[in-house]
């Protein structure tokens, strides 16, 4: 089944640039900017059937397995995703595609449910257009993976989270997989007005993609084996899981500031560290899906034992469970229950966590040097906890990072989506063309 895949649009295409499209309202031909967007018809669609064909949500595209007419769709589609409500025109002005070519493709995407006819726009003189959204009956159900936590959500097709809640940490694997499953089909069941295009699974391990199974997830206590079949079971839904940097690699492309035009590694700091890496328009994901475990690349030979049976792994040093044993060892009294406590506390100015804090990010950042001399990305996206209070980490990074003597350094900067990130990388599982 073809899915979408995560190229926003295409620069190779005459006259296309969304910097053009004036979201101020400064002129009238910016009818995205009207607020007609607030009157927009809440269309339900009884019945309808989901298509088989997705689309490719990144800005580059293959010439050699992509038609022109695919790629016109995928631009099309994309275009309103992102700057919704828009009317033919304006996609055809934005575009630089020929208006019939955009009224063919408008006409298809609408029979296959992805979009639907809205208000008209508010213009001071002519015809009114009608302008097009997403069709906000689709939903996606998020289920992120937490070593302490799961989080079930449903977002509709843009990512937008509609409903969530919480599975707290289950002392088994079997009780693990029935209460998310449970608490799946309760947000389908409160939600039943939605038509449901999947499930997508975020989980803190890595996938081996060709036997659909996780095969490495040191900090998970239970066992995910056995979670995908049986929500397909439950569900009657196609489900995808992943990884959850990876995921969050295709969600920063498709939902955050990176366009998937050039390189970036996505750095998720929990419990322990992973990293998702996007080059060339693709995630890497090397044998048996084991790519990017710079976490667990060592960093002190003699250092604390880690959860893949090795010593002094990157994310011993740099992870929350540092951080909070960093605390325990400089204040010499027991630390906070939680990693967000013990950022609290550095918030209100105590000391201890505040030194935590600063050791724990000198930590991140020289793993961040690792990474960047291995990949050179042009960019290196945070995603966690510690997003929550970049700026306490920061100034320690940034200074590990000078360090470095090779001439390129990339920019840092934590995930747009804050503490979100990883529950909408589950909707870009789901609506990624090509997850493999
Ligand atoms: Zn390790």
């Amino acid at each position: 089944m073809a899915r979408w895949c995560y190229v926003r649009c295409l620069p190779q295409i005459p006259g296309f640039g969304l910097e053009s499209h004036n979201a101020t309202g400064s002129t009238d031909q910016c009818i995205a900017s009207t607020d007609s967007r607030s009157v927009l018809t809440n269309l339900k669609t009884p019945g309808m059937t989901q298509s088989p064909q997705r689309f490719n949500f990144t800005r580059r595209q293959s010439a050699s397995n992509t038609t022109p007419r695919q790629i016109n769709r995928n631009l099309v589609f994309n275009l309103i995703r992102i700057h919704q409500p828009l009317s033919r025109a304006d996609i055809a002005r934005i575009s630089g595609l020929q208006r019939s070519t955009v009224s063919l493709i408008v006409e298809d995407l609408i029979k296959e449910h992805w979009i639907v006819e809205g208000a008209t726009a508010k213009l001071p003189r002519g015809r009114r257009p009608i302008l097009l959204q997403l069709n906000n009956q689709r939903a996606v159900i998020a289920v992120d993976v937490h070593p302490l936590r799961t989080t079930v959500a449903v977002t509709d097709i843009g990512g937008r989270i509609l409903a969530q809640n919480l599975v707290p940490l289950q002392e088994n694997s079997a009780k693990a997989i029935h209460a998310i499953t449970s608490a799946v089909k309760k947000l389908m069941a409160a939600n039943s007005d939605k038509s449901f295009d999947g499930i997508g699974i975020s989980l803190p391990g890595r996938m081996d993609r060709s036997l659909q199974k996780p095969v490495f997830a040191p900090n998970l206590n239970w066992s995910a084996l056995g979670l995908k079949s049986r929500m397909q079971r439950a569900t009657g839904l196609r489900v995808e899981m992943d990884n959850v940097a990876n995921a969050c690699a295709l969600s920063e492309v498709w939902f955050g500031e990176s366009d998937g035009a050039h390189d970036l590694v996505v750095v998720n700091v929990s419990e322990g560290i992973g990293t998702g890496i996007f080059a060339n328009g693709h995630l890497l994901r090397g044998e048996d899906g084991m790519a990017g475990e710079f976490g667990h690349v060592q960093v002190e030979p003699n250092g604390l034992r880690c959860g893949c049976g090795s010593h002094g792994c990157w994310e011993t040093t740099a992870s929350n469970r540092a951080g909070l044993r960093y605390f325990q060892e400089i204040s010499g009294s027991e630390p906070p229950k939680t990693f967000d406590a013990l950022i609290k506390m550095a918030q209100d100015g105590d000391p201890s966590a505040l030194a935590a804090i600063e050791r724990m990010a000198h930590a991140l950042g020289r793993g961040l040097n690792m990474i960047t001399s291995a990949l050179a990305p042009s960019e290196i996206v945070v995603v966690g906890e510690v997003t929550m209070a970049w700026y306490l980490f920061n100034p320690s990074v940034q200074a590990e990072m000078k360090q470095n003597p090779m001439a390129h350094t990339p920019k840092v900067r934590p995930s747009l989506e804050g503490n979100t990130a990883r529950l909408r990388s589950a909707v870009a599982l789901v609506m990624n063309e090509d997850p493999a």
